[in-house]
């Protein structure tokens, strides 16, 4: 990274620590970056993936500073990158040397992100005595076996549909990345009336507009590690299915997969964004302007941190669920409503939202944040 480009990064609110490990005995190459603790120690997932960098997790902790300021929990944003393919036979050497290379930096707490699950969390909790989204065995709220993030979404749809002028009952929806949050944002939407027309995965992805079975889609995922193994539909280019007819399109895989070109032509009235950074700013704004009603990534997909966050301080998974229905309900209509009335994009009223709880808790704070 240029320095031009880190002093990019910074503003009032952060980063307040950005950290490279380097271990060469087990070749352990990882970023961590805890953006801002004004309102706690920062929590925050844990990415693996080849290509992983400074600057997507700069951007990724500074969506949970927000997603945790919006939801009101106690704690600020961070993030970290494990530079490797997930799928490698070292992952549990290499996360548990990332996690005594975090061993000091108590202002972050570890969690699960794409490539590394509750195991993994298991193995960090093992190396120093912090972590979430941890195993049921070891105290966890399996948030991802649970679908909490998915279950949020679909809350998020329901207060959001009317801003849309959509109907919920019968809406057609295309997801990006049928793992945790994709598969199950599907099936809770499925409960809600909505038909799945198109999936996809690292694998390929496949279209049927007449719907997919949601569960029969996840049990041929299981069994032949792709969605294209769910042989009732039509096999699709991956780029395709984000401009392929329905009313809802949840991106819920990599950064930046809805920009500028494919933005033009996306047929959906509501993206959820079940990724974090799953559009450019450019493409939300045009998005914006073509009427699309796109609700940030750090109101709509909060399930999975609250959950992760009410496991940390001892609480339920009933108390997690009420919090996430309550949270993200209260906060779609708000920032959808000041978008509204204010004519600003939904991610310009959602960060002035959080922004002010955090400068708020901030001002308590001796350091200012
Ligand atoms: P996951 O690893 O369970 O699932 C990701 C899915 O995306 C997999 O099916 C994978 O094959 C697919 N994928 C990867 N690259 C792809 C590509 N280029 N095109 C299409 N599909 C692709 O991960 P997850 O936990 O579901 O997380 C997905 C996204 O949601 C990430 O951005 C993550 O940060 C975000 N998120 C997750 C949670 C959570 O609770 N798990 C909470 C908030 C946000």
């Amino acid at each position: 990274m240029t320095t031009t480009s880190f002093t990019e990064f910074c503003d009032e609110l952060g980063p307040w620590k950005v950290m490279h490990l380097w271990d060469p005995s087990v070749e352990l190459r990882a970023i961590l970056v805890v953006d801002n603790v004004a309102c706690g120690p920062s929590i925050g997932g844990v990415r693996m993936a080849p290509d992983v960098d400074v600057s997507e997790v700069f951007r990724l902790a500074r969506a949970m500073t927000m997603k945790n300021a919006a939801a009101g929990l106690p704690h600020g944003g961070g993030k970290a990158g494990i530079v490797a393919d997930p799928h490698t036979a070292d992952r549990e050497v290499l996360v548990r040397a990332f996690a005594r290379g975090i061993r000091d930096i108590v202002e972050y707490i570890p969690g699960p992100d794409m490539g590394t699950d509750e195991r993994c969390m298991g193995w960090v909790l093992d190396e120093i005595g912090r972590a979430a989204g941890l195993p049921r065995v070891l105290g966890g709220i399996p948030l991802d076996e649970l679908g909490a993030t998915g279950f949020g979404l679909a809350e998020c749809a329901e207060v959001a549909a009317p801003f849309a002028d959509l109907e919920l009952r019968g809406a057609r929806v295309a997801v990006e990345g049928f793992g945790n949050v994709g598969r199950h944002a599907a099936a809770f939407l499925e409960e809600r009336g909505c038909r799945l027309v198109a999936a996809s995965d690292s694998t390929g992805a496949i279209h049927a507009p007449d719907g997919i079975d949601v569960a029969a889609l996840a049990s041929a995922k299981r069994e032949t590690r792709s969605v294209t193994g769910y042989t009732s539909a039509q096999r699709i280019d991956p780029k395709d299915l984000f401009v392929v007819p329905c009313e809802i399109l949840i991106p819920a895989a990599r950064p930046d997969c809805i920009h500028e070109v494919n933005a033009r032509s996306i047929e959906a009235k509501l993206i959820l964004q079940g990724a974090n950074i799953p559009a450019t700013a450019a493409a939300e704004t045009l998005l914006h302007e073509r009427g699309v009603v796109s609700v940030p990534d750090f109101i709509a997909n909060a399930g999975g941190v609250m959950c992760a966050a009410f496991e940390y301080r001892g609480g339920t998974e009933a108390n997690a669920f009420e919090a996430i229905t309550d949270k993200i309900r209260r906060n779609t209509e708000e920032v959808l409503r000041r978008s509204r009335e204010e004519g600003l994009e939904p991610r310009r009223a959602a960060l002035d939202l959080a922004r002010e709880r955090v400068i708020e808790a901030g001002s308590y704070r001796a350091s200012g944040g």
